[in-house]
């Protein structure tokens, strides 16, 4: 198999069996594509009468959401399988392992995690996962600290920040999340009963200031590597344990981006917990462990980020006493004006979160629009003069 082409599951059960010590030899391979169908194909590869399985992932040169032409740089899924493999070097135990891979082909080998559930089903259907904060804060840590001038040598995050550039996947961001819900763009897509809520995000000039300083620290500061799309769709979770997934949009950009996009989702699962229970009483008990869980993301991930700051720190300079303080409390204001934008988009953007679109009831999911809007905006309006994780809360209860 040399020159890309997208495979056929034939492909995919030929590669599965050419991979050492995978399967039986005599194993009789089924194979299923799986994936959501805009941007990748997902082959799951099973053996009969077996437990061994595995997932082949292959990047399509083009995106799918937006008609049949938006053309994407296959070299994501060397990104992706990248990023993957440095996540996992860093959190072996949150991250699938890689078993192979071919960049011209746009492929990559990994661990099968079909026992887990998507994260976003999950907390959907009610779910609570009392170990999902301490694993993502811990995931968000060590990610974060170890690949930032902190913890990386500095010509080593040099050299890697040149293998994770993105440009077609940045641009993607830049666009859907700090452009397209302020303006009038063709990609937006939101119902006529919130057409007031849109226009409204379009004459705020006032908001707009804040979400450009925003983007502007997107597009220039390249803080640590992150995982780029780390919403509750790419974290499948059990009782126990936490895997995160699919960082094709990896690259090196401030480490807010990625703690925003955990706690902006919980908070868009948060704003849509009436349309999902009906009984007051279990609306509540969601609501107050959604927001439990998003404060505690912080904490885990301030806790272990301070730890591997005192223990493991390769700057000297950033050793000057009051700088750890400084640092932490800018990278809480980015998450929390983050975590803002990525509400404000999944509401009047072009992609959407289920969470709040298949909600049954038209007044219920429109009142969850309307509050994941308000949240989103206040976030984005007040993030800079942000204090702790109790004023991200404070800002959450005022706008609920
Ligand atoms: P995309 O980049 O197209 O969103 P994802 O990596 O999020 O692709 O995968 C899409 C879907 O494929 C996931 O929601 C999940 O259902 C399935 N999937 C992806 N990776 C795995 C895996 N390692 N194990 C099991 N299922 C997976
Ligand atoms: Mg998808
Ligand atoms: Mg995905
Ligand atoms: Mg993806």
């Amino acid at each position: 198999m040399s020159a890309y082409h997208p495979l056929t599951a034939e492909e995919a059960i030929q590669l599965a069996k050419s991979l050492p010590g995978r399967f039986p030899d005599q194993a009789e391979l089924e194979c299923r594509e799986i994936g959501d169908g805009n941007l990748n194909l997902v082959f799951h590869v099973t053996a009969k009468h077996s437990d061994h399985s595995l997932i082949i992932k292959q990047a399509v040169p083009y995106a799918k959401v937006v008609g049949e032409s938006w053309p994407l740089s296959l070299d994501r899924a060397r990104i992706e399988r990248e990023a993957l493999e440095m996540e996992h070097s860093l959190c072996p135990a949150l991250v699938p392992e890689v078993y192979g891979y071919s960049d011209e082909m746009a492929y990559t080998i990994m661990e099968d995690l079909s026992e887990y559930t998507i994260m976003r089903k999950g907390l959907i259907e009610g779910n609570s996962y009392p170990k999902f904060a301490e694993h993502i804060g811990e995931f968000l840590a060590r990610t974060l600290f170890y690949t930032s001038d902190l913890g990386m040598n500095q010509q080593k995050k040099k050299e890697l920040a040149g293998r994770f550039i993105n440009p077609d996947l940045c641009k993607i961001t830049e666009d859907l999340i700090f452009e397209d819900p302020y303006r009038d763009s063709p990609n937006n897509s939101y119902p006529d009963s919130i057409a007031d809520e849109a226009e409204a995000l379009r004459g705020d000039t006032e908001l707009h200031f804040e979400v450009t300083l925003l983007r502007h620290k997107f597009l220039t500061q390249g803080q640590a590597l992150l995982h780029g799309d780390l919403h509750t769709g790419s974290i499948f979770v059990r009782a126990e344990s936490t895997k995160v997934i699919d960082p094709e949009f990896a690259f090196f950009g401030p480490m807010g981006f990625d703690i925003g996009a955990v706690i902006g989702n919980l908070l868009l699962n948060y704003a849509a917990t009436p349309g999902w229970a009906a009984d007051p009483k279990a609306q509540q008990l969601r609501e107050q462990r959604l927001v439990q869980m998003s404060q505690d993301v912080w904490n885990h991930y301030e806790r272990n980020f301070r730890q591997l700051w005192n223990a493991d720190l390769l700057d000297e300079m950033s050793r000057t006493p009051g700088y750890q303080d400084h640092y932490v409390l800018q990278v809480l204001q980015d998450a929390a004006g983050y975590a803002g934008c990525k509400m404000i988009r999944r509401i009047v953007g072009l992609s959407h979160v289920i969470d709040i679109d298949t909600i049954a009831d038209a007044t219920a999911r429109e009142a969850a629009q309307r509050k994941a809007l308000a949240i989103g905006k206040n976030l984005v309006r007040h993030h800079r003069s942000i204090k702790s994780i109790d004023d991200v809360i404070e800002l959450v209860k005022q706008a609920s």
